[in-house]
């Protein structure tokens, strides 16, 4: 039975295009993050990604040391089959620092995969859909950059658009999104992103004057802790509430479902730390009655492409996914070639493990190479 021989990590900065207004943590210039390659002993190759941010989850850096200190003397001789078992042994190693063991099992199942000609899609129990809905973030300081970009965008088929909102003072997000509507009537799909940015106080009189743009859902308008005011608001709108930074994985939806403190989730893997437990996480969503959407942190293509294979695999991730980073945000990506979109939707990328090809090449012509751990 193979397992895992070597283990090659990769701290990489790869430059954005545009800068990106999110409230907590304003990003410009470049995002940080790491890549594991590992090899078994029967020479198939694996990728995994990494990608903390420093406001939300944790730092690049920090995954660096997990992944290369901690959990690197576990992990090697392990038989690549054994997944679940791997990945209870690294918790048990590790408190925490779901970013590195995402990566690590990310690999481990791209590896599966091309060991079986399976993609990972079909390992999670084979695909339900083949396309993804793709939203795009409104995010730009200047607006009408953004403005501009959606007239480019919609007519090309791209309809699903997320504001991130509560950054600029509320009667400039209020123009805006009277501005969205006024061009684009009802051909758009809004969905408005608070980021934490509200305090309970006050909140649902902000919440009613949006609410009148008709959003899809309102995410995360208070802070992680305030699941009370979160449940208020989902009791006083027709306008669904979606948690993200109140939802990182199945303990915390536990506590959501029981509080009625929302009524969708975003699902990242950064945040709760692999497929597997995704997987865990939809199935009390799927239970409760919550759709899932598809968020994202800074990953890259490798990231992305583990993110596209689980909602292919995950009926409940109904309301599409933000994995428009690598087109729209990177300058370049460390993928061979970009995971397809087309006609506004990410295409599952066919072929065995994750469906894409890395390599050590692509990412030193994409990106600049900060560390290097072998
Ligand atoms: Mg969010």
């Amino acid at each position: 039975m193979a397992v895992v021989k070597r283990i090659r990590l990769f701290l990489i900065e790869s430059p954005i295009r545009m800068a990106r207004l999110q409230g907590v943590g304003n990003v410009k210039g470049t995002v940080k993050r790491v890549l594991l390659e590992l090899t078994a002993s029967d020479g198939t190759i694996g990728w995994g990604e990494a990608a903390p941010w420093e406001v939300f989850t944790g730092t690049p850096e920090a995954a660096l040391a997990a992944l290369d200190i901690y959990l690197r003397p576990i992990l090697l001789g392990r038989p690549i089959r054994h997944i679940r078992e791997t990945m209870a042994l690294l918790d048990k190693a590790l408190v925490g620092h779901a970013e590195a063991k995402v990566a690590i099992e990310t690999a481990l199942f791209d590896m599966l995969g091309k060991q079986t000609g399976l993609s990972v899609a079909d390992l999670l129990g084979g695909r339900v859909r083949d396309t993804i809905p793709l939203s795009f973030s409104i995010a730009d300081p200047d607006f009408d950059a953004d403005l501009e970009r959606m007239s480019a965008m919609v007519p090309a088929g791209n309809v699903i658009y997320k504001v991130k909102t509560g950054v600029k003072p509320h009667r400039e997000d209020l123009a805006h999104l009277e501005a969205m509507r006024a061009r684009f009537g009802d051909t758009i799909d809004l969905r408005l992103d608070y980021n934490q940015a509200l305090q309970p106080f006050g909140a649902i009189k902000i919440l009613r004057d949006v609410d009148q743009f008709r959003p899809t859902f309102i995410e995360q308008p208070v802070p992680r802790p305030h699941l009370a005011a979160m449940a208020s608001f989902a009791a006083a709108l027709d306008t669904p509430i979606m948690a993200d930074e109140s939802c990182f994985d199945a303990q915390d939806l536990t506590e959501i479902v029981r509080l009625q403190a929302a009524d969708a989730i975003s699902v990242k893997l950064m945040k709760c730390g692999g497929l597997l437990k995704a997987q865990a996480l939809m199935a009390i969503a799927d239970t409760a009655g919550l759709p899932g959407y598809g968020g994202t942190l800074w990953e890259g293509g490798i990231g992305l492409a583990a993110g596209t294979q689980l909602i292919a695999a995950a009926p409940g991730i109904s309301l599409g996914c933000e994995f428009y980073m690598p087109h729209h945000v990177l300058t370049e990506d460390v993928l061979e070639e970009r995971i397809p979109h087309r006609d506004g939707q990410v295409v599952v990328p066919d072929g065995p493990g994750l469906g894409i090809v890395v390599t050590e090449a692509a990412i030193r012509a994409n990106s600049r190479v900060l560390a290097m751990r072998d």
